[in-house]
């Protein structure tokens, strides 16, 4: 039943739930009162009429005395008639002492009943409920005894002092009137209860409701300030402890209020600085990436020219030392990027193969030098063309590259790239999948406790003041974030000792690898026997499995007595081979030694000779010349140059060079080229380099200068530092544009920045440029930026 309730007043309102307990109690307390009252009063008249029946009786048995001694019947019938004539008495019988019924008026119940209660001997009083025949009623039988003698009758002497019983008188009195008066009462009680509660239910619920009021007016108030409106206060004025909570209320809100304000102006002085931050780092980029763009590119240009020996070492130890610098603050400017959350990925398509390649390119020379053989290889199945970011996986690539030959003083540095998602899809088919790269070295390896530490900022293995290596130990950690960001995670396995295994995956979306790349090659080498000598393993494994991919049957050996013995063996078995790789540098007998016993064996039919060597060695091409290898290619090998080298050396046709290398970028007609920059240096350097690449350079110093040539002459192609005085590089290419609204003309405009950050990317775009070219200058970058967009702008566009 209370769970009934519980359940039916649950989420029901205070006042609901209040007025219901009182309806409850008062109900409960109206019940047990009346209750209470009708139960006493009905005791009470019970007892009056017992008492009047007692009275009545008692009178009766008095008036019976005399008759009933003398027997006188007729002044008994009297008295019992006169008895009954009061309408509450309903019967009157008179008995004699044997029981015998002398005299009766009214109602009697019935004889047989009546006879058996009316026993000689019994009790003298006796009340009992009526029922029967007739309605409820009381019956009193009252003895009667002799009277005491006065005098007038003392002959009956023993009987006087005996005072013995006579008989006995017996009278039912009705309880109907006392029955109609409680109901009467009942009545009226329930009423005035009834009444009662009402008024006090009517007050409490008002009163109720006037206690409420403040707490509901309190409730909206809450609702407001939990909108975020603090501006409102609850009123007071209610009963006193709802003006207590309100007051409370009211602190709290003003409270909140006040440390919302000031979280705001924190918040705000948080952006601002975070704003400030950026923009520092912008132009902390630019100011320091302008005078290193003077260092390098002049000290390139210097050692351009005829210098002595000792010059030229001075000027490539001086560019060396600005480019490491360089790259020190690429790290920092990259991580305070990325702290600041405004690393901003741009994927595009770009060929994997060609940006890996390069990637190991760009740490080659570093390996060579160290002697450290450094072998690529790249799973025939990953995908040709991927969307991702290119220069940020590049980047990532030559840090764990770049590290692995760091920390190997000899032995090899493995790059491997295969996907880690399984079969591929049809060939050509644009996929989203998941690619491995693996950078493996057999170098110093990194102590189990620090595993996990050298992927946080600033922290190396070597921490000590005496490490052998340098660096900032911000590469990892900014690898970590770009891949993080590429959805891919980085992680090692290493032994000290014994080298160290760096693995991340890479999420991309492209096409399946093309059939040149995964299928059996272009055709023109297919059939062809090669032999691959190297004493590396991992070198004739790449070799061979490239090989093999261009459809040549192919056996390595690892030294050159042995390769010796197996060309002849083959020679004898009439399978003779049609080319030979030597690798240049092999203990015992190298490379050139082998390829001058094969080419001076008479009794060998001489298969094409070539020579994997390393760049930096610069006595390998003479050496190559004099022994009339026409072809050598240099470590590591990629797929693309393997296989050209190959088909030049057997002579046969190249085969088709892909699209983006049908024209190269130095083939095209000189270019007038505008070059808005106000730096000297990098004026000089730019009109510089352009200028060797034949192109005629105008230079100005704003962009108002700009458009004003521009007016004057006829430009093909634009080049737009975008922070110059009096007017930066945007607000000219505005102009620009909004001039060549009424011409038929678009001349290319390509932004110099030094700026790292996105926006400044985007605000490029926005005015108009058509690409852009980071500072300091790279001359490849340069020529390249120049020349592709001459060839994607559309011909009908650029002037003639
Ligand atoms: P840096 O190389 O500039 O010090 P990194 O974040 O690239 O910074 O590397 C952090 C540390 O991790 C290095 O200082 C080195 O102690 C350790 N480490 C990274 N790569 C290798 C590796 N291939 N072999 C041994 N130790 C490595």
């Amino acid at each position: 039943m209370i769970r009934l309730l519980k359940g039916a007043l649950k989420g029901k309102s205070l006042l609901t739930q209040a007025s219901l307990a009182n309806v409850l109690v008062m109900l409960g307390a109206a019940v047990s009162i009346t209750s209470l009252l009708l139960w006493a009063q009905s005791g009470s008249l019970r007892r009056q009429l017992e008492l009047r029946a007692q009275t009545s009786a008692d009178f009766l048995a008095k008036q019976s005395e005399y008759p009933l001694l003398i027997g006188d019947l007729d002044e008994l019938q009297r008295i019992a008639k006169s008895a009954v004539s009061n309408e509450d008495v309903l019967y009157v019988a008179m008995a004699d002492e044997g029981g015998k019924i002398l005299a009766q008026a009214g109602r009697l119940r019935t004889a047989e009943s009546a006879n058996s209660e009316i026993q000689p001997g019994s009790s003298c009083t006796r009340i009992l409920e009526g029922g029967g025949n007739l309605p409820a009623h009381i019956e009193v039988t009252q003895c009667v005894s002799a009277p005491e003698a006065k005098g007038l009758l003392d002959w009956e002497g023993d009987r006087r002092s005996s005072r013995r019983g006579l008989g006995t008188v017996r009278l039912g009195l009705s309880m109907e009137k006392q029955k109609a008066l409680f109901v009467r009462n009942a009545r009226d009680m329930l009423t005035v209860a009834a009444f009662t509660m009402l008024l006090v239910l009517w007050i409490q619920h008002t009163q109720l409701r006037r206690l409420l009021r403040p707490l509901g007016r309190l409730i909206q108030y809450t609702e407001h300030v939990a909108a975020g409106d603090l501006s409102q206060r609850a009123p007071l004025g209610a009963w006193n402890e709802v003006d207590d909570l309100t007051r409370a209320f009211n602190d709290m809100v003003s409270q909140l209020g006040g440390s919302r304000n000031e979280l705001l102006r924190m918040v705000e002085k948080a952006q601002e600085a975070s704003r400030l931050k950026s923009q520092f780092v912008a132009n902390m980029s630019h100011e320091i990436r302008t005078p290193m763009n003077g260092i390098i590119g002049m000290t390139e240009l210097t050692l351009g020219t005829p210098v002595s020996g000792v010059q030229r070492e001075y000027l490539e130890a001086a560019l060396e030392s600005a480019e490491s610098l360089l790259a020190v603050i690429n790290d920092v400017l990259d991580f305070s990027k990325i702290e600041a959350g405004k690393m901003e990925l741009s994927p595009v398509a770009f060929d994997l193969t060609e940006l890996v390649e390069q990637a190991v390119r760009a740490v080659t020379l570093k390996a060579h030098q160290k002697r450290v053989e450094l072998v690529l290889e790249i799973e025939r199945d990953v995908p040709s063309q991927v969307v991702a970011d290119p220069i940020r996986l590049r980047q990532i690539l030559v840090n764990l590259i770049g590290n692995a030959i760091k920390f190997t003083e000899r032995g090899e540095v493995l790059v491997e790239v295969s996907r880690a998602d399984g079969a591929p899809g049809p060939v050509g088919a644009l996929q989203e999948g998941e690619l491995h790269f693996a950078v493996h070295d057999t170098g110093i390896g990194i102590p189990a406790a620090k595993l996990e530490s050298i992927f946080d900022a600033f922290t190396q293995a070597d921490g000590s003041m005496t490490r052998n290596y340098g660096g900032t130990g911000l590469g990892l950690a900014i690898a970590t974030k770009l891949l993080d960001l590429m959805q891919g995670k980085l992680w090692v396995e290493s032994t000290v000792g014994e080298g160290s295994h760096f693995h991340f995956t890479l999420q991309y979306r492209g096409a399946a690898a093309s059939t040149h790349a995964s299928g059996r090659g272009s055709g023109a080498l297919q059939g062809l026997r090669a032999l691959a000598v190297d004493d590396n393993a991992i070198n004739r494994r790449v070799i061979q499995g490239m090989l093999e991919a261009e459809g040549m049957s192919v056996e390595t050996i690892e030294s050159g007595q042995a390769a010796l013995d197996l060309l002849r063996a083959r020679q004898a078995q009439g399978r003779a081979f049609h080319l030979a790789i030597l690798d240049a540098q092999m203990p015992g007998m190298d490379g050139f030694t082998l390829a001058g016993l094969i080419l001076n064996d008479a009794g060998l039919r001489r298969p094409v000779v070539m020579m994997l060597s390393s760049a930096d060695l610069s006595g390998d091409v003479p050496r190559c010349h004099q022994l009339g290898i026409s072809c050598h290619v240099t470590k590591p090998v990629s797929r693309a140059a393997l296989r050209e080298s190959v088909v030049r050396a057997l002579g046969s046709a190249p085969s088709k060079p892909s699209p983006a290398k049908q024209q190269p970028p130095g083939s095209l007609r000189p270019l007038a080229i505008l070059l808005a920059e106000d730096n000297p240096v990098n004026q000089k350097l730019a009109s510089r380099l352009l200028e060797r690449r034949g192109h005629t350079v105008t230079t100005v110093s704003n962009g108002r200068e700009a458009v004003e040539a521009l007016e004057r002459n006829r430009f093909d192609i634009v080049l737009m530092d975008v922070q110059m005085p009096e007017m930066d590089g945007w607000t000219a290419t505005e102009a620009i544009r909004k001039r060549e609204q009424s011409s038929n003309i678009h001349v290319p405009i390509l932004a110099l920045t030094a700026h790292a950050l996105k926006d400044y990317e985007d605000r490029c775009y926005q005015a108009g440029m058509d690409g852009f070219v980071t500072k300091p200058l790279q001359p490849a970058q340069l020529f390249q930026a120049v020349e592709s967009i001459i060839q994607t702008v559309p011909a009908s566009c650029t002037p003639e």
